[in-house]
C-alpha cells in the first residue's frame, strides 16, 4: 500500500473530489492544500492586508492558524481559521478571484508548505494541490496529475457553486480558471508543473467513480 498520494493539476479538474473519495476508500487522511491558501486569502480580505507590503504580510501570517477538523456527519475534514469553521467562506468567488495572487507570494508558500509537510508525517495521506508531487512531497509513493477540457471544468464548477446557492456565469468561471492556471503556472516559487514521475489523468470524459477507480488501481499496484 502507498503512503503518500499527491494529486496535482489545473483548477477544477476534479482533484479534491477524487482525493476525498480515494482517501475514504483507503482509510487515509485527506488534506486539501488549496483550502489552506484559500483560508489565508480569506483572512487577507477580511483584514484588508496589502499583499504588496511584505511586513504586513508577515505580521498577518503570524496571526493565522489553520487546522482541519474531521466532521463525522459529512465524512470529511473541514477547514478552520483561528478556531472558526470557514468552509462557508473560502469557496466563494471573492476568495477564488484573489487566491492565486496571494498564493504566489513566497512567504505565504513557505509557511503553508512547512505546515503541509508536518501534516504529511501522519502516515497514509492523500493531498491535493498544485505543487504537492513536485515540491511538498517529491518522494510521494504515487503522484497523479489531473487535466481536463476548460469547458467541462467550467461547467462542473458552475454546478458546484449553484449547489452552494451561488449563481456565476460560465464566461466568468472560464476566465477565472484560465487566470488562476496562468498565475499558478507562471509564478516563480514552486509553479504548477507535472512531476516527471506523475501519472496523467484526463478527467474530461470520466465520471468521478472512474477517476477514483484509476487512482485506486495505481495505489494498489
Ligand atoms: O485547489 P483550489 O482550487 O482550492 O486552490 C486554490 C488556489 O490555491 C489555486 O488556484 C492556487 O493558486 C493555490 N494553490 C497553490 N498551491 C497548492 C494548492 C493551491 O498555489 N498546493
Amino acid at each position: 500500500r502507498k503512503i503518500i498520494i499527491a494529486i496535482d493539476g489545473f483548477s477544477a479538474c476534479g482533484k479534491s473530489s477524487t482525493a476525498k473519495m480515494v482517501a475514504n476508500k483507503l482509510g487515509f487522511n485527506y488534506i486539501d492544500s488549496g483550502a489552506m491558501y484559500r483560508a489565508v486569502t480569506y483572512y487577507f480580505i477580511e483584514h484588508y492586508i496589502n499583499p504588496s507590503n511584505p511586513k504586513e504580510v508577515e505580521k498577518a501570517l503570524d496571526k493565522i492558524d489553520i487546522s482541519f477538523i474531521f466532521n463525522e456527519k459529512l465524512g470529511f475534514s473541514e477547514t478552520y481559521l483561528n478556531g472558526s469553521n470557514v468552509e462557508g467562506h473560502i469557496r466563494k468567488m471573492e476568495v477564488t478571484q484573489r487566491v492565486s495572487e496571494i498564493s504566489a507570494l513566497p512567504v505565504v508558500r513557505r509557511r503553508l508548505v512547512d505546515q503541509q509537510r508536518k501534516l504529511g508525517k501522519k502516515r497514509g495521506i492523500v493531498m491535493d494541490g498544485r505543487d504537492i508531487g513536485t515540491n511538498v512531497f517529491p518522494d510521494a509513493e504515487l503522484k497523479i496529475f489531473m487535466v481536463a477540457d476548460l469547458t467541462v471544468r467550467a461547467g462542473r464548477r458552475q454546478k458546484e457553486l449553484l449547489e452552494k446557492d451561488q449563481l456565476v456565469g460560465l464566461p466568468e468561471i472560464k476566465e477565472n480558471l484560465k487566470k488562476r492556471d496562468k498565475i499558478d503556472s507562471e509564478r516563480e516559487e514552486n509553479p504548477l508543473r507535472k512531476a516527471k514521475d506523475a501519472y496523467e489523468i484526463d478527467s474530461s470524459y470520466l465520471t468521478l467513480e472512474e477517476q477514483v477507480e484509476k487512482v485506486l488501481q495505481l495505489a494498489t499496484e
